[in-house]
């Protein structure tokens, strides 16, 4: 049989992570064994859906580069793909199970299951207990109340059994006897609930595995009775672990960013985000962290699961995108820090060499793209630390004469920065006819020029820097 799996969001809000890491498994299964990965839309909440989120999710799927093969911009023979196109297919299968009497019409009205509900709650006993009140009404009765247009919803008969199937994360999961009543698969609005489609869908669609987040655990209960109603092969599940925050509750939005838009919008690199997503919960043969979900293959398979928690932290997150910057060849670093930097700097003054220099320099200086921005005031703006440390070289005996010596050399520079080597020049002299050394050298010369007294490589530095800022420095260092 060949490999089917889904991704099913319901467009009801933005790519939030979690459905992010379901869709990534999803699709590197799919990627692993040949198979399709499939989008559908679960959109049957007409209130809360809205086109505007399946549009977001599907750009942020492309985003984190999770394209799939079928959805509902990609037909491959098994759509409509949204559920709202499908009410008429949810509907005939409702209907044929009430014919064959796994199904009936129900006329509960809201006040009667309040009231069911209160009375289930005083006995203490479960609320479905007494929603099946029209299983054994008479089909022909419903028939004719259905025609004089009567409310109904559609349950489904549930037949009193223990279910129990292998989680390919869980293992062995068996769901008490009692634990549902006879759930509605058709509200009276005829809108079909969540439980009834997807399994609809998953059999319709041939979906061979479902991985999806583990509160839809329960869920399971439910669509395995609907399987075996129609007479459906049911597909591999894994329910994948919880995604919780550093204080293990759940993770929601006062962990930080959830949604995948927000870290597109903070400029993280998407292949770091979906690296570490990869991680949470499933973890590599070779123990790799830091790797190219696309370079996978086969290697990602679904015995590597784990069943605790995922604990979803920000910091590792950081270190992941860190990495992946680094290993960015330079003119997508420099790319990648175009569309931070103000369009007002300087920096778009600067040669493609400067630039490609400059991304070097700071590249391993930082972890997140927009921290870049912090960096141009080092080069562009002649302000001086406030550091304890800066006073104190600019105290030092010595640097006085750095600051001069090295104030006659700019006023004679006749580039616009000094190269590398000239700086090198400079710190000889000062070394050799100056007879400064060790400390007061590096950290006077450094102070005088830079205005800090720490930072990146001095030479380098100092050579991106446009001379009138340095003169500007040196000033301040002797005044
Ligand atoms: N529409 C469901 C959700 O977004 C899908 C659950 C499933 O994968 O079965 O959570």
């Amino acid at each position: 049989m060949s490999v089917r799996v889904r991704f099913a969001p319901s467009p009801t809000g933005y790519l939030h992570i979690g459905g992010a890491r379901t869709a990534l498994y999803s699709y590197l299964y799919a990627r692993a064994t040949g198979g399709k990965f499939i989008l559908r839309i679960e959109d049957t909440d007409q209130e809360r859906s809205k086109r505007e989120y399946e549009e977001s999710q599907i750009a942020d799927l492309k985003w984190v580069g999770l394209d799939y093969d079928e959805g509902p911009d990609k037909d491959g023979g098994f759509g409509p793909y949204r559920q709202s196109e499908r009410l008429d297919i949810y509907k005939k299968y409702a209907w044929d199970l009430i014919e064959q009497g796994k199904a009936y019409p129900c006329f509960l009205t809201q006040e009667e299951l309040d009231e069911l509900t209160a009375k289930a709650e005083a006995e203490k006993i479960p609320h479905h207990a007494y929603h099946g009140k029209y299983r054994d009404y008479s089909l022909d009765e419903a028939k004719k109340r259905i025609e004089a247009g009567e409310e109904h919803a559609i349950r489904f008969k549930n037949p009193g059994k223990k279910w129990s199937f292998t989680d390919l994360v869980r293992g062995e999961v068996t769901f008490p006897e009692d634990m549902v009543g006879d759930f509605v698969i058709i509200r009276s609005s005829g809108l079909p609930v969540y439980n009834f489609c997807c399994v609809i869908d998953d059999h319709l669609m041939k979906i061979s595995h479902v991985i999806r987040a583990e509160e839809h655990l329960n869920n399971t209960v439910r669509q395995l009775m609907v399987y075996e109603a129609i007479g459906a092969s049911v597909p591999e599940f894994a329910h994948c672990s919880l995604l919780v925050g550093e204080d293990r509750q759940k993770l929601s939005k006062r962990h930080g960013a959830t949604s995948v838009s927000q870290y597109k919008e903070e400029f993280y690199l998407p292949q770091a985000l979906i690296n570490y997503l990869c991680l949470l919960g499933w973890s590599h043969p070779e123990e790799k962290d830091i790797f190219n979900i696309n370079e996978l293959g086969e290697t990602f398979d679904l015995n590597r699961f784990s069943k605790s928690p995922a604990m979803y932290d920000i910091k590792k997150l950081n270190f992941f995108n860190e990495q992946h910057l680094r290993a960015l060849p330079v003119e997508e670093q420099v790319s990648w820090f175009e569309k931070v930097i103000p369009t007002d700097s300087s920096y778009f003054k600067q040669t493609q060499e400067w630039r490609n220099t400059f991304a070097t320099l700071f590249v391993d200086k930082i972890q997140l793209v927009a921290e870049i921005t912090e960096k141009l005031p080092l080069i562009f703006d002649s302000s001086v630390s406030e550091d304890e440390d800066y006073k104190e070289a600019l105290s030092w005996e010595t640097t006085p004469a750095i600051a001069k010596y090295l104030e006659g050399e700019l006023n004679a520079l006749s580039t616009q920065s000094p190269a590398p080597e000239k700086v090198e020049e400079w710190m000889d002299y000062l070394k050799k006819e100056l007879k400064i050394k060790g400390k007061p050298l590096f950290m006077g010369t450094r102070a005088v020029l830079t205005g800090q007294n720490h930072g990146p490589d001095l030479k380098v530095l100092v050579s991106l820097t446009p001379k009138e800022i340095l003169l500007e420095r040196c000033k301040k260092a002797l005044s």
